[in-house]
């Protein structure tokens, strides 16, 4: 058997798995995403491991024949997909960090059983509040901080969302005036850089937002931005003509 390299786990385990031959296989799908999460975020194998919380020889074991834990096997493909999910959402590599940390985090403070994190997040970051935008959504903003206590609150239990009701009590009386996006990332989307500073993605997504979204359109307004809701150039010439939601 081929030595394993230093500090790539994941090369390692496609050998010592074979998982080559069965790519549906559970260890094979941890392998592939934990590999495009490294894409990702640029930190290594043992980085991501650690700040995932996830133990790489734990996986080269139940990614053999015998899994003892079938459940928690698959709530971690689960996990690792939404992760995946939510982090390709936005385009800076310190964006994308801070989106697998904020998925830690919840996933960690849910409360519940272990087994169920991982489905009621993804139904929480799927789910908009009354007339509101989903955390995923926001997530494309490049909202992260928001995003997650959005979702925090729709887990219903656990430390997360008591943190995060607390929060939503403190900001209760002007939280329908509320703009998605904060000043200081709007006055970015205006200046020189915002592909460079925000993301490709994510400031299209802001300038598209822009277009529909009176509340933030009103706080542009109140920024002298005006140009901003008209910039173009961040935009293609279709989407200017038929604005698309979030
Ligand atoms: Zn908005």
């Amino acid at each position: 058997m081929p030595e394993p390299r230093r500090g790539r786990p994941a090369d390692a385990a496609l050998v010592t798995l074979g998982v080559l031959n069965d790519l549906k296989s559970d260890a094979a799908q941890a392998v592939l995403l934990l590999g495009e999460l490294r894409g990702l975020t640029k930190w290594s194998d043992e980085t991501l491991c650690a700040q995932l919380h996830c133990d790489f020889d734990k996986w080269t074991q139940v990614g053999g024949a015998d899994t003892k834990d079938e459940a928690a096997l698959k709530h971690s493909l689960l996990f690792l997909t939404l992760v995946r999910d939510a982090t390709q959402r936005v385009d800076l590599v310190a964006d994308r960090r801070q989106v697998v940390n904020a998925a830690v985090e919840l996933c960690h403070d849910a409360g519940g059983l272990v087994v169920e994190r991982a489905p009621r997040m993804r139904d929480a970051l799927e789910h908009a509040p009354a007339g509101d935008l989903t955390p995923f959504d926001l997530i494309s903003l490049g909202e992260i901080g928001r995003a997650w206590r959005s979702a925090a609150l729709h887990v219903r239990s656990g430390p997360a969302y008591e943190r995060a009701a607390a929060a939503t009590r403190l900001t209760a009386p002007v939280a329908a005036q509320t703009a998605h996006l904060t000043p200081e990332r709007l006055l970015l989307l205006a200046g020189s850089k915002p592909k460079d500073l925000l993301g490709p993605n994510v400031s299209k997504h802001m300038a598209k937002h822009l277009l529909f979204c009176p509340k933030c359109k009103r706080l542009a307004e109140s920024m002298d931005l005006h140009e901003l809701i008209r910039s173009e150039d961040l935009l293609d010439p279709d989407e200017l003509s038929h604005p698309v939601a979030a």
